[in-house]
């Protein structure tokens, strides 16, 4: 068994854990792997261990490992990254789902390429204030899902979160609290949330997608 197997068997169990703590069916969320930076042999092996959802930061990485991989069938890339106008190609071509919509050009860019097949998007929030550069700031979430909600090549699936890593896990709880609430507010059922350090508490608060990257495949460089 490869070390990434071994990893994720463990994964999946707290994962499942943490589904039975909160009352929930394990099937009602989504281990994403997060690849960022990794080679395609961890990729790999991940997938020969049944895992099918990766995530990629960054557009040309995962321009280029779609290509590479695109042997693996029915292997899922979800695009977790900030993305600027100039690279929504990549996204619209390789991703099966976008997590960091939070820019309306990007949103009509992407949207024009993908009429025949809407992309599934979750709008990012910033939830931490001025700590967090990237996201929406929840006052600002209702005008632009107005917008987004007219755009036809995307599906606006939910909300996005990559809170402050403050080592303090009622403070983590409190912000996926707060993710929940929006997302109900705003009538999107997707949560997109909850990393290596605190994918468990996400889990409790109703995360549908977790984003695990370094706990799969070791620490990045
Ligand atoms: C890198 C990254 C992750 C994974 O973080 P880990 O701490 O390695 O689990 C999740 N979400 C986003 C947006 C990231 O950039």
């Amino acid at each position: 068994m490869s070390a990434v197997a071994e990893r994720l068997a463990d994964i999946r169990a707290r994962v499942a854990a943490a589904c039975a703590r909160a009352g929930r069916p394990v099937e009602s969320v989504t281990l994403v792997a997060v690849s960022k930076l990794k080679p395609e042999a961890l990729i790999r092996d991940a997938y020969a261990a049944g895992q099918r959802d990766f995530g990629e930061n960054y557009a040309q990485e995962l321009r280029d490992k779609a290509a590479g991989l695109e042997a693996l069938a029915g292997l899922r890339w979800h695009a977790i990254g900030a993305l600027q106008t100039n690279k929504v190609k990549y996204v619209a071509r390789a991703a099966h789902a976008f997590h960091a919509l939070e820019r309306m050009d990007v949103a009509r860019e992407l949207s024009k390429r993908r009429m025949e097949a809407p992309l599934p998007c979750y709008i990012e929030v910033n939830l931490g204030g001025e700590q967090s550069k990237s996201g929406l700031r929840p006052e600002a979430l209702g005008a632009f899902l107005e917008e987004a909600r007219t755009l036809p090549g995307l599906r606006l699936e939910g909300l996005m979160a990559l809170p402050p890593p403050t080592g303090d896990g009622e403070q983590a709880r409190g912000h996926f609290r707060r993710l929940r609430e929006l997302a109900r507010e705003h009538g999107l059922t997707g949560l997109s949330m909850g990393t290596t350090h605190d994918f468990e508490l996400a889990i409790e608060e109703g995360a549908t997608l977790v984003r695990v990257g370094t706990a799969i495949f070791g620490e990045r460089d």
